[in-house]
């Protein structure tokens, strides 16, 4: 693809990115990818991931791009390369508390009765989502969009009006803080630990502590992903052998066949917090158009669908105004929530393993390079 032959250039290669991409690609629009990392390497592979829009502002468009990535995750579950899976837990609190308003878009959501709570708390809710194993997806995604004919092209970006393409979509996560250049944009910094699964099935999240720390688990198969943190303002990247050993113990005290889990990694992801999700529309001073998509927070996963929809819907609508945007005319449904199912195994060229199999991250940090004895 030369540069003439191009409708759309997305700038990052998380799961905004790429999901953004998909759904331009498969609308017919030619696109590529420009990123300093792949999908492999960026905060998305860190995420545990389940749907709910947590931190991530709020407000109606929120719930309706959550609403969207709940049908399309859940369309996913049905599809074994995408790595999302239907997972049934709940969420326990030491202190009186109350489901949070968008859990009404859960069938199924309930309270727990006071015999299903662990000793010692006090409220909780019972409910089914998605469960998206974060490689293994990461991978889907990548395979879909390079089938759709997208290509990913690795260099950093240090100017956004300077990218040549008839439309630019900035989807940089916390690099948005220094590229666009937007102050609100600041890091939550999250570690998780990843152990081999004793034979969990359900997923815990206990609302107790925090912030700064958490305690939840992921059931991944055959892995087991244990968290975590939120620390707004870190931008340190090596895990921390003290938040590794307070995950640990926390979650073998709330499940006591996590006691001697054996530890197989540990993942930090920074969170692209901002007090609202950035989606929108700039027109450049020569009449091409920059749109934003950053900000998700604790969110990214769950509200991409719905963001890059929004995008795509608006370009589409907007096309006949683009300088340069050529649509395919053989594209039947240009809006296609889930599409072009991908099979098999995953290219993978950053290592992201098989798709349909729980994978561990080339960002993880092996177990052994984590002295847990240390003292911080
Ligand atoms: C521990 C943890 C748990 C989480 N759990 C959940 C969860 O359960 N559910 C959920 O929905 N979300 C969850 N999240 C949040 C979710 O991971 C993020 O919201 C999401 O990954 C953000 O995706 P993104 O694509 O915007 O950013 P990123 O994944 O950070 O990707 C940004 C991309 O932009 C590129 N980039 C940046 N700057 C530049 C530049 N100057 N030039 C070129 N490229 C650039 C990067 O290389 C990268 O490819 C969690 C996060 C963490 C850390």
């Amino acid at each position: 693809m030369t540069r003439g032959d191009l409708d759309a250039l997305v700038i990052g290669a998380g799961v905004c990115g790429l999901t953004t991409a998909i759904s331009l690609a498969e609308a017919g629009l030619r696109t590529r990818i420009r990123t300093a990392n792949l999908p492999g390497q960026t905060t998305s592979v860190a995420a545990g991931a389940v749907w709910g829009p947590v931190m991530s502002g709020s407000g109606g468009r929120v719930r309706e791009w959550a609403r969207t990535g709940l049908e399309v995750l859940t369309a996913l579950e049905t599809e074994p390369a995408a790595g999302v899976r239907a997972v049934t837990g709940k969420e326990v609190s030491r202190v009186p508390a109350d489901p949070p308003v968008w859990t009404d878009l859960l069938p199924g959501i309930r309270l727990c009765g006071l015999s299903e709570l662990p000793e010692g708390f006090v409220a909780g809710w019972h409910y089914t989502a998605p469960v998206v194993t974060m490689p293994v997806y990461l991978g889907y995604l990548r395979a879909r969009f390079e089938q759709a004919g997208g290509q990913i092209e690795v260099a950093p970006v240090d100017s956004l009006a300077a990218m040549d393409a008839p439309l630019v979509v900035n989807c940089t996560g916390t690099g948005a803080r220094d590229l666009v250049p937007d102050p609100s944009v600041v890091p939550v910094r999250g570690q998780v630990v990843l152990v081999a699964n004793p034979g969990i099935e359900e997923f815990y999240i206990d609302h107790s502590q925090g912030p700064p720390d958490y305690v939840y688990f992921f059931p991944h198969g055959d892995i087991l992903l244990l968290g975590g943190t939120a620390e707004e303002g870190a931008w340190d990247m090596a895990p921390r052998p003290a938040a590794a050993k307070r995950i640990l113990a926390d979650c073998a005290a709330a499940d006591p066949r996590l006691r001697d889990a054996r530890v197989l990694g540990h993942r930090v992801g920074l969170r692209p917090y901002r007090p609202e999700v950035r989606l929108e529309a700039e027109r450049l001073p020569d009449g091409r158009v920059l749109w934003h998509n950053y900000g998700h927070g604790g969110a990214g996963v769950t509200l991409s669908w719905g963001c890059a929809r929004e995008i795509t819907e608006a370009v589409l609508a907007e096309a006949p105004r683009y300088p340069r945007i050529v649509l395919r005319g053989d594209v039947v449904d240009r809006c296609p929530p889930v599409r072009h199912a991908v099979s098999g195994p995953a290219a993978g060229a950053d290592g992201q393993g098989e798709l349909g199999r729980p994978a561990v991250g080339v960002l993880d940090v092996l177990a052994g390079e984590v002295d847990l004895a240390a003292e911080e």
